[in-house]
């Protein structure tokens, strides 16, 4: 991939690599912006779960690098049938009340979007981002542990790593997630925003063959994307990897804390799921069927508590989940990840930024720009799960009210009028007053 700007004078360090780190990377790389990522893997590497993309964030793509927008679709499925494809979820009613078991979940409403659901398996789609990344551009094995300037405020970050080896880089951005020691070492560690918070919901995660599914739940359930409802829980599928298996995710609310906050996921069985969700339709009975006997149960955290107050300091940024990991429930944190990297990238590229003494600018307009969408990301995110499972106060099991909801945020969150291009440019109208005046 051969950058197709002039070179800036400055490098930068990003600190992980996942959806967040190899996108910006991409997205610098192509700008002529030197970059390595320090990923604490061993090699790139993402779950075997499925995960799906809101308009925004396809625009965003486009942004950072058509080949990302080009990776993103060799690898998306989409609904199957022509007739949902701009359906985002059917919305089912999978639960009848305690004295009437459903045989089927029954469809209440349909939400659409331009680009309907755009479902694709992670490791896959990784994989293809890795193929576009700059050859060399990651280092592995190296585990962020202490950040610090070499000097004066001008002097570069010296990154020391666990492995004892050490690196220096003009600014450093943490794309280093949920847990992100980036955040941690910018704010502190005692800081009520250095560790994330249990939002009392966990998920089983599964990812089935097609013709199996398609038996349990019959063609137009399996092949396109269904979200079954019911009181404290919700399952949701969609076809991945060109319709060839199922992705199904099963959240339920708990009132139990979650005893390990030092790992988001536990070991379970399906046995257990099929329990937590007894009294659901045998529609989703039988898909929890098919998953594996021996389940991870995942615990969904978020900063929504305890959101950091600033995305920067000096030349250090974060972004993705580092800044503002958020629940699932709009589908849309990876989106936003892919977002800030088409913003940070506009910035950093802009003819504004001359030096690495500009950097310092382009970062405190990164926070002032995504700040808000951030913040009502995880806030909404959080609400609109509990829509889901009939939690919501004003909303409660009324599938009208739930209707309108779920459409007006997700209008939000990557609706008609989320112009990412436009974002990008104002951001960089907003750095060319703030680097003039100073
Ligand atoms: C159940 C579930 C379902 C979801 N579904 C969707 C969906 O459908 N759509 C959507 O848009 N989003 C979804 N999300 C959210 C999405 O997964 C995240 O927002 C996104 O993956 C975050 O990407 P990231 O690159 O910021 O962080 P991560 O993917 O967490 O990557 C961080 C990287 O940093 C590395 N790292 C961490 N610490 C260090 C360190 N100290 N030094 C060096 N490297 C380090 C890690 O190894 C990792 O590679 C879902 C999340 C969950 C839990």
């Amino acid at each position: 991939m051969a950058p197709n700007a002039p070179a800036k004078d400055f490098d930068l360090a990003i600190i992980g690599g996942g959806i967040a780190g190899l996108t910006l990377a991409i997205a610098l790389h192509s700008r002529g912006i030197k970059v390595t990522i320090y990923e604490q893997a061993p090699k790139f590497g993402e779950i075997g779960a499925g995960v799906s993309f809101s308009p925004n964030a396809v625009q965003a793509m486009k942004i950072c690098h058509d080949g990302i927008y080009q990776s993103f679709e060799k690898v998306c499925t989409r609904n199957q049938w022509p007739e949902k494809k701009k359906v985002w979820f059917d919305f089912l009613d999978a639960y009848g009340g305690e004295d009437e078991h459903l045989e089927r979940s029954t469809l209440k409403f349909v939400v659409s979007n331009s680009l309907g659901q755009n479902g694709v398996h992670r490791a896959t789609f990784l994989d293809e981002l890795v193929k576009i990344a700059p050859e060399g551009v990651a280092q592995f094995g190296k585990r962020l542990k202490s950040l610090e300037q070499s000097g004066d405020a001008n002097s570069k970050y010296v990154m020391t790593f666990e492995d004892g080896s050490s690196a220096e880089a003009d600014a450093v951005i943490g794309c280093d997630g949920i847990k992100s020691k980036t955040r941690q070492l910018m704010h502190g560690s005692d800081h009520p925003c250095a560790q994330p918070t249990y939002t009392y919901k966990y998920a089983y995660r599964g990812v089935v063959p097609m013709a199996q599914a398609i038996k349990a739940v019959g063609e137009e359930r399996a092949l396109n994307s269904c979200m079954h409802l019911g009181p404290n829980g919700h399952v949701l599928t969609f076809p991945v990897n060109h319709g060839e298996t199922l992705n199904i995710v099963a959240f339920r609310t708990t009132d139990k804390p979650w005893k390990n906050s030092d790992k988001l996921t536990a070991p379970a069985h399906r046995e257990d799921a099929l329990k937590d969700f007894a009294g659901y339709s045998n529609d989703v009975l039988g898909l929890l069927k098919l998953t594996s006997e021996n389940l991870d149960i995942w615990a969904i955290f978020d900063l929504g508590k305890n959101p950091p107050p600033t995305y920067t300091k000096d030349r250090v940024a974060i972004m993705g989940d580092a800044a503002h990991a958020t629940s699932p429930h709009h589908g849309a944190g990876a989106g936003l990840c892919i977002e800030d990297s088409a913003v940070m990238a506009e910035l950093l590229a802009d003819e504004a930024v001359k030096s690495s003494r500009d950097i310092e600018a382009v970062f405190s307009t990164f926070h002032e720009v995504r700040k808000e969408r951030g913040l009502n990301l995880v806030e909404s995110s959080n609400r609109i799960g509990n829509v889901y499972e009939w939690r919501a106060e004003g909303v409660g099991s009324d599938f009208d009210k739930m209707e309108e909801e779920i459409n007006r945020r997700n209008d939000v969150i990557g609706g008609e009028d989320v112009d990412v291009s436009e974002m990008c440019k104002e951001a960089r109208a907003k750095l060319r007053e703030k680097l003039a005046s100073s």
